[in-house]
């Protein structure tokens, strides 16, 4: 036997019911970003190695061993993009996006996103994003309005999810919802403030460097911010003790003003000084969701950003003061899939994307052009309709149906085919009518397609 081929180690392949999991968190995002004037950017899923060195930092673990980096033909080194802020970036820098777009820039993007990862529950190598830039203002209120988008996305993904159940006719378990996500909120500061503590934490590191992982111990001495970030659960442990920046007034200043603005909203944000963030580019105000209480896992972030002051320019742009946070897709669906865990199979197997108005079946073979035909000029007539590619016994059709959750059915033998007329039946009052077999006028007894209402 020839030998299987398997994905790839960390990769994984998005499957019926998940799939319209992933659409609906896709559409639900894109939905409530239109909200918020955020326009759409699709970058290269490669880019020039050069971005995401300078860009993300050398220091930090994407750049120093996630990257898939590889050289072309032309002898270029190119990397799969491991996030997606420096692309963006680098385009709104090339595409002059400051000139082209009114200020500030309100950017969206989405897709997969590429790191060399230990795979695990919630880290995979290639995984999938869905983030916002806002590019072009340093006001706190920016800040607030996004992260504020980033609270009230997980709201309405549970609403979305909870409405796509309902319509598939299954009852959401009560109670069964997924960890309520917090918002975790720290002030990195700024060029004013950091210098200062980066010099005092470094001082502290080097005291307590025996304890540290070889990570930390170069760290320490490169970029000592980053130690706060290290997964090592002996670092981390020690790194609760280590000193905290004191954000000079302007850093305290606009902090205050972003909490204010939570607080206005009523969104509830937990103060953790001990937040760091992966990458190097960020300055004043980082934040994370993570689930309640269970914040320690070290792949429990769902959504994660913050403000980047620097790196517009650190690419060779104007001064230009940026926002963003990016969000996981496979763990946003998985904190999803909550709502399905306890569904029995039946239920589970209602779980449709569409919902068709009509299911066709030939009951001989002669009849099965003409159902075909049929098929074809209701969709095209925009009905939604499925049918059986060969002809069955009518109890095979109707259990087809049922699978199917079609509203209505239509079969079609020998008799149909010399009368022109055929039976439509409503598999939910098991209502019957006699129907030409003709598109237009078969059309006028459907429910239009895609109203996705359960009736
Ligand atoms: P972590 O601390 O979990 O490694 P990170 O700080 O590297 O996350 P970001 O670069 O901020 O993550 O990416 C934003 C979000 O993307 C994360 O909060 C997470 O939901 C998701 N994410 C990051 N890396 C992976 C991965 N390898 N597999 C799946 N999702 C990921
Ligand atoms: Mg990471």
């Amino acid at each position: 036997m020839t030998q299987r081929i398997t994905a790839p180690r960390g990769t994984h392949d998005t499957l019926p019911p998940d799939e319209r999991l992933v659409a609906l968190v896709e559409e639900t995002a894109a939905r409530l970003f239109a909200r918020h004037g955020l326009r759409e950017i699709r970058t290269p899923i490669f880019e020039a190695t050069e971005l995401f060195a300078r860009g993300v930092g050398t220091e930090t673990d994407m750049v120093a061993k996630e990257m898939y980096t590889f050289t072309d033909r032309g002898d270029r080194s190119l990397t799969l993009r491991p996030e997606g802020t420096a692309g963006v970036v680098r385009a709104y820098v090339e595409g002059r996006l400051d000139q082209a777009l009114p200020q500030p820039a309100r950017l969206w993007y989405g897709g997969p996103m590429f790191r060399y990862e230990r795979p695990q529950k919630g880290r995979q190598r290639q995984f999938h994003q869905i983030g916002v830039e806002v590019l072009g203002s340093s006001s706190p209120a920016i800040d607030a309005e996004m992260i504020v988008l980033a609270h009230d996305l997980q709201q309405e993904l549970l609403d979305a999810v909870c409405a796509w159940l309902r319509d598939c006719g299954v009852e959401v378990p009560a109670g069964l919802e997924p960890t309520p996500l917090e918002v975790r909120i720290n002030s990195l500061g700024d060029a004013a403030c950091r210098p200062v503590y980066r010099e005092a934490l470094q001082e502290w590191l080097r005291q307590g460097a025996g304890t540290y992982c070889a990570d930390c111990l170069r760290r320490t001495e490169s970029n000592p911010l980053r130690v706060l970030d290290c997964k090592v659960p002996a670092c981390r442990t020690r790194n609760a003790g280590a000193p905290r920046l004191q954000p000079c007034a302007s850093c305290q200043d606009h902090a205050a003003q972003v909490r204010a603005l939570l607080e206005a909203a009523d969104v509830r944000v937990v103060e953790d000084p001990a937040l760091v963030r992966g990458l190097d580019y960020y300055s004043r105000t980082v934040f994370e969701m993570v689930p309640a209480g269970g914040g320690e896992a070290a792949q429990a972030t769902v959504c994660a950003g913050g403000r980047y002051d620097g790196l517009v320019a650190e690419l060779g742009g104007a001064d230009t003061p940026a926002f963003g946070w990016a969000l996981g897709l496979e763990r946003t669906v998985q904190r999803l899939e909550t709502l399905l865990a306890d569904l029995s199979p039946q239920d589970r197997s209602r779980l449709r994307a569409d919902r068709p108005v009509l299911f066709m079946g030939a009951l001989e073979a002669r009849a099965l052009p003409e159902v075909f035909r049929l098929g074809v000029a209701l969709r095209r007539l925009g009905f939604s309709v499925q049918w059986l590619p060969a002809a069955a016994k009518p109890d095979r059709i109707l259990k087809a149906a049922v699978r199917a959750d079609a509203r209505q059915v239509l079969l079609v033998g020998s008799d149909e085919l010399s009368s022109g007329r055929a039976r439509l039946k409503d598999l939910a009052t098991r209502e019957q009518r006699d129907v030409n077999l003709v598109a237009a006028e078969l059309g006028t007894c459907l429910k239009p397609a895609g109203t996705g209402l359960a009736s």
